[in-house]
């Protein structure tokens, strides 16, 4: 599929799932809150509680997430917009003093909550378009750290204009005080209903369209910001449509406010959980490295080693730890007659051949050029010895045809064994003595398995 088409397809998606959310959102917010019972005048602070502790927990994540990952710089302006918005809800809550008054007799200043909310979405929006900017020109990020503070500083000053500006408005300042709803009769003013509602929606709208160019939905994280601007826009038109500021709309409002910030945070820890399965994903892979030898996969010295004195400590005559130290038999022959990449693959048949040959809880390692060590837990001297055997002759059993030309004709292995039934022999001297076993099979002419003898 040509890269056009997925972006519509992405679009078509968004758009089709928005649809389908708001719709059940709809339906789910008529199943609970229905005009013909009386509303508990406590509901509407308490929805704003809610998203107001929603708004602080997404500021927390994506200033976190920031300052883990520089590069992340437009999370800053979406910091902003939600803590941001967060103050500007306590604003709103003290147009409400009876959520925590409870006998006081002051009324509902809706005029104040309409003002919270009007310059809160303005700073939201904006906040959103700035972030999706910055998200654009995300080589910005890589200016340095004298880049990062003009921005974050531009973006605080804003936001702390918009607080100031928000806080102006109100009746806490009766100079600069607008009038965007009748305290007396609660019907919203003309310079709401004509213009500054229109104006919000025409800001959502924008953000929501330059989101979508911008990131073309590639990810959850703005599908659920392009998701939070759909749910401001119908938040938006359902206030349009209600000509009352203490009708439904209000409490509609909140309920879709609340659901996308909802989804922005289970974005978020979606995200972390990602970020957990990735780092640990490959914390394994370079573990797995550490431990491994890159030619044949097998295990490394220093593990065969680490893994043989943690064994050794408890080894004993009814728990005996058997190794076998083996190396190939005139091997420099095999690289100077077809060269050293044909030796690689004869070296990788031959651990693979080793691999085979042991237990999972046994340990096969590279531990030089063509030596390679087994150490076998729980294992007899005479058990060793038969699967040392084993391995020769399985070894030996191998042509050019039957290796799938892995060998360029029969090789041999020398193994020596040693068989430890006391935890006071050191790793080094159980190596040693099977090592010593192994140039005795080598001295007495290859091809053969040497039992330690004192
Ligand atoms: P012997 O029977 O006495 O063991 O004879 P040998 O020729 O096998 O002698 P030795 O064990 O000393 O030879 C080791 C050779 O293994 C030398 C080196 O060229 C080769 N070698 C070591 N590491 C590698 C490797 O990673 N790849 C390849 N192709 N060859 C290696
Ligand atoms: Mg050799
Ligand atoms: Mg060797």
């Amino acid at each position: 599929m040509s890269e056009k088409k997925r972006h519509l397809y992405r679009y078509f998606f968004f758009f089709a799932i928005g649809f389908i959310a708001i719709t059940l959102l709809e339906l789910a917010f008529r199943q609970l809150i229905q005009l013909d019972q009386p509303l508990s005048p406590l509901l509407f602070p308490a929805m704003t509680i809610f998203l107001l502790v929603f708004h602080v927990m997404v500021a927390g994540f994506m200033l976190m997430k920031y300052l883990c990952d520089k590069k992340h710089l437009y999370l800053v302006a979406i910091a902003c917009a939600f803590a941001g918005s967060a103050i500007m809800m306590v604003g709103t809550l003290h147009s409400f003093p009876a959520w925590f008054m409870c006998h006081s007799s002051s009324i509902a200043n809706y005029n104040d909550a309409i003002i919270f909310f009007t310059f809160r979405n303005m700073m939201m929006a904006m906040l959103f378009a700035a972030s999706v900017v910055l998200f654009r020109q995300q080589k910005w990020a890589e200016r340095g750290a004298w880049f990062h503070t003009i921005i974050v500083s531009g973006i605080l000053c804003f936001t702390l204009l918009m607080l100031i500006l928000a806080y102006l408005y109100s009746s806490y300042n009766p100079l600069l005080h607008v009038s965007l709803v009748d305290n007396e009769t609660h019907a919203f003013t003309t310079l709401w209903n004509d213009f500054l509602s229109l104006l919000l929606v025409a800001l959502w709208t924008l953000t929501l369209l330059l989101l979508l160019r911008v990131s073309q939905l590639k990810n959850i994280f703005w599908f659920s910001g392009g998701f939070f601007c759909i749910c401001y826009i119908f938040t938006m038109l359902f206030l349009l449509s209600d000509r009352n500021s203490d009708g439904l709309a209000w409490y509609q409002a909140r309920f879709f406010e609340a659901t996308s910030t909802l989804f922005i945070i289970f974005t978020l820890l979606y995200d972390i959980f990602n970020l957990y399965r990735d780092s640990r994903n490959k914390y394994l892979h370079s573990y797995q490295n550490s431990i491994r030898d890159p030619l044949t996969r097998l295990h490394n010295r220093s593990y065969f080693y680490d893994t043989l004195v943690k064994q050794l400590a408890e080894a004993s005559a009814l728990r005996p730890v058997s190794v076998i130290v083996s190396d190939l038999d005139r091997f420099k022959r095999i690289n100077d007659t077809y060269g050293h990449l044909q030796g690689d693959k004869v070296i990788q048949f031959v651990a693979s051949v080793l691999q085979q040959a042991v237990r999972l809880d046994d340990v096969a390692a590279r531990i030089g050029g063509e030596e390679f060590a087994l150490l076998l837990t729980n294992t007899t001297a005479q058990d060793a010895q038969n699967i040392a055997e084993r391995i020769r002759l399985t070894l030996a059993g191998y042509d050019a045809a039957t290796s799938q030309q892995q060998l360029p004709e029969p090789i041999t292995i020398s193994l020596g064994v040693y068989t430890a039934t006391s935890p006071l022999l050191s790793a080094e001297t159980c190596v040693e003595r099977a090592d010593k076993a192994m140039y005795q099979a080598k001295e007495t002419g290859r091809n053969r398995v040497v039992v330690w003898e004192k």
